[in-house]
């Protein structure tokens, strides 16, 4: 089993403040953040990993009016954004996908899930602890309770070529990728262990659960570039990286 190819699919957009990406700056300015969804093309069937924003949020940037949230996370998602439209677009169905690996259960990564209902959904068990039954956690639809986890705790080797590192701080039980295709050498998918490319290289502080786990799961990651020399590391929400990535169609 190997991995063929890995797809970059935008998701949308979540503004977010910018304090939440830089921790030393004031609050009362908005910051667009892409939203992203993974597809791995392996020798047996694809692997989804992060479902993107729910479908309460397309067309519906006052979706946090009236709460706690508002005008600090104002989505812009639009009917193409949703997973089904994003997975349509590279050529499948929900049933076709293996297995969706959800990074963690925040509102701009697990939205989709709800569409993979017969689909084993790996997440890490301090994610599944933190947020299943938690109505602060983030909408529904990110956190439903009666899906196919698949529970996993640490690090794990998923299949040849698809490494998965608990990297907890951001939020509870977080995970980053290391995906190897067959062409494209390591690339490391820091998802939320940085927002930025400024929060993993120069240890700007950004939105995290816990700040001294987050510096260490970054501390831990670079040392994984260290050893491993990724081809690519991608960032979790860095408009300046997207707006230079190759997306779908292309791949790594
Ligand atoms: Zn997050």
């Amino acid at each position: 089993m190997s991995v063929k190819k890995l797809y970059f699919l935008p998701a949308g957009e979540c503004f977010l403040d910018q304090s939440a990406v830089n921790r030393n700056l004031k609050p009362g300015k908005l910051v667009g953040m892409p939203v992203w969804s993974f597809l791995l093309e392996t020798t047996d069937g694809p692997i989804l990993l992060d479902t993107g924003m729910p479908d309460a949020f397309i067309n519906n940037p006052d979706y946090y009016k009236g709460t706690k949230r508002e005008g600090r996370v104002v989505p812009n998602m639009s009917e193409g954004d949703s997973i089904m439209n994003v997975l349509k677009r590279v050529g499948y169905l929900p049933e076709d996908i293996q297995m969706v690996i959800s990074s963690h259960l925040h509102l701009d990564h697990s939205g989709g899930n709800g569409h993979f209902r017969n689909t084993p959904i790996l997440i890490q068990r301090a994610e599944y602890d933190a947020a299943i039954g938690n109505d602060e956690y983030a909408p529904l639809e990110c956190r439903l309770p009666d899906l196919q986890y698949q529970i996993i705790e640490g690090d794990h080797n998923l299949i040849p070529g698809v490494q998965i590192f608990f990297t907890p701080g951001h939020s509870p039980g977080h995970q980053s990728v290391l995906v190897t295709t067959e062409t494209s050498g390591p690339v490391l998918l820091t998802i939320d262990v940085a927002y930025v490319r400024e929060n993993f290289e120069n240890g700007v502080p950004f939105l995290t659960y816990d700040p001294e786990l987050a510096a260490k799961s970054i501390r831990r990651m670079q040392d994984l570039v260290q050893e491993v020399r990724p081809s690519a590391i991608f960032f979790g929400h860095d408009r300046d990286q997207a707006n230079n990535w190759r997306t779908f169609p292309d791949f790594l």
